[in-house]
């Protein structure tokens, strides 16, 4: 192997670019060259393509989104888009694709390794953290972050008000986000979409919370939760206890900015050890981090198990917040 391909595909999050670092400079320390590919598969489909040096990536490791940029692509769904995009990598002699993205982009991925045998590994990346075969994706860490520092915040205008506030944050189908924000922020309440919410259970708890003397109560919910969105929920609230409910939506902030030092840490480890099975001539895998070790696991396993939330972190909050 010679030359190898990198792309970020579908949503943008933090730490992509530490992880775009690791690969081409790991791949270089190799004797590998690198070709960047422009938007995911778009790019590969388009024949977007720019060739990485050592100083291609340098200073990107503290910024995020994506210096490759990304895209959706729903022309690489099709057999004619995925073969304009085998035709590029052969065009340029890359023989190895490093993907980093979340599940969406490895079914893609894994497309291009079982029916084309273009030997691809996946770097899982999303804020959403929903990634089967990993403990914690590239991205993550930062999003909790940044929830957190909105949600301590809102708490300083909650308890100087004696407000309620219900703060949504991002994750579409899973809890990650909302149930670590919530654990860290000492949110009175997580409603996630894994597990159903007693509204009136709940509201009773609010409203003894006041009674005792609590000067604040934010409740967390996640954007895919059953009960309805943020000021669904807010409303509920608000007619159940006669409280003045103010709801925030911390929406896309949470995808961007400054990695933490984690999410760098994650990146750059797991960006190494892609080109690592690359190099060894693994291919429709995924790297990821399992109690605190680089494991490697078949790319489907990423979205054909679902990765379960841990529910006994409800539990603590549920026990910390009476
Ligand atoms: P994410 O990787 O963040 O989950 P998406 O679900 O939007 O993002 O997927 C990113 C891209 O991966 C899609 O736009 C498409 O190009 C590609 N992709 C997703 N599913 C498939 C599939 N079943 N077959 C081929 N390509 C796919």
């Amino acid at each position: 192997m010679e030359k190898i391909g990198i792309l970020t595909s579908g949503g943008d999050c933090s730490g992509m670019n530490a992880a775009i670092r690791a690969v081409v400079r790991c791949a270089i320390y190799h004797g590998l060259s690198v070709s960047g590919i422009k938007r995911g598969f778009e790019g590969l489909i388009q024949n977007q393509l720019v060739e990485m040096d050592l100083s291609s990536v340098g200073g990107i490791i503290n910024h995020g989104g994506t210096i490759l940029e990304t895209a959706r692509c729903l022309e690489f769904k099709t057999e004619a888009g995925i073969k304009k995009a085998v035709d590029t990598l052969k065009k340029h002699r890359i023989e190895g694709l490093v993907v980093i993205g979340g599940d969406g982009s490895f079914r893609g991925a894994h497309e291009l390794s079982a029916k084309w045998s273009v030997p691809t590994i996946g770097v899982p990346a999303t804020i959403d953290n929903d990634i089967a075969g990993t403990d914690y994706a590239i991205g993550f860490d930062t999003a909790v972050n940044t929830a957190l520092q909105a949600v301590d915040k809102i708490r300083d205008t909650a308890s100087s008000l004696r407000r309620l506030f219900v703060v949504e944050v991002m994750g579409r189908q899973a809890g990650f986000i909302a149930l670590e924000t919530g654990l860290a922020g000492g949110a009175e309440e997580v409603l996630i979409p894994e597990k159903d919410t007693d509204l009136e259970k709940m509201c009773k708890k609010i409203v003894k919370g006041y009674q005792r003397g609590k000067r604040s109560s934010i409740i967390i919910v996640a954007e895919g939760n059953e009960s309805g969105g943020a000021f669904r929920i807010a409303q509920q609230i608000g007619d159940r206890t006669g409280f003045e409910v103010r709801v925030s939506v911390l929406g896309h902030q949470q995808r961007g900015g400054s990695p933490t030092a984690l999410d760098r840490v994650l990146a750059s480890r797991l960006g190494a050890a892609a080109v690592e099975q690359l190099v060894k001539g693994n291919t429709d895998k995924m790297v990821g981090i399992i109690s605190n070790r680089v494991e490697v696991s078949n790319l489907d396993y990423a979205w054909r198990f679902q990765k379960q939330t841990n529910l006994s972190l409800l539990r603590l909050i549920e026990i910390l917040s009476i």
